[in-house]
């Protein structure tokens, strides 16, 4: 029995109640899979042959096929869009909130402590 690693290429098939399942066509292999559950995982491009991962759009194909198959026909991206996006800091937001919320739970057990003790 073959346990050889391989990169499945999945096809998909739709069984007559409408269900629908991405199976691997190569020989000695039984693996299946459901369309939704495939996203991201690798599998051979019906193309070209080489193996690619499952995107959005690829998962909705009945023989998936790569990125690169698939742009051949449009024009490449403007890089500028890219470039605009990784200019925002989040790491620098999420430090603010931080600290900001840190101070507040100080104020809050200051304010307990303090409340307490006129109390009593
Ligand atoms: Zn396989
Ligand atoms: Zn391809």
């Amino acid at each position: 029995m073959s346990t050889e690693k391989h990169i499945h290429k999945l096809k998909r098939h739709t069984y007559r109640s409408g269900r629908e399942v991405y199976f691997c066509i190569l020989p000695d292999c039984n693996f299946k899979i459901n369309p939704p559950l495939a996203l991201g995982k690798r599998t051979i491009c019906h193309r070209c042959h080489k193996p690619f991962i499952l995107t959005e759009y690829s998962i909705r194909l009945v023989k998936p096929h790569c990125e690169a198959c698939h742009k051949s026909k449009r024009i490449e991206v403007h890089p500028e869009v890219i470039e605009n996006e990784s200019k925002s800091e989040p790491a620098q937001v999420s430090n603010d909130l931080r600290s900001r919320l840190e101070g507040s739970i100080t104020a809050l057990l200051d304010k307990s402590i303090s409340d307490e003790d006129e109390d009593l």
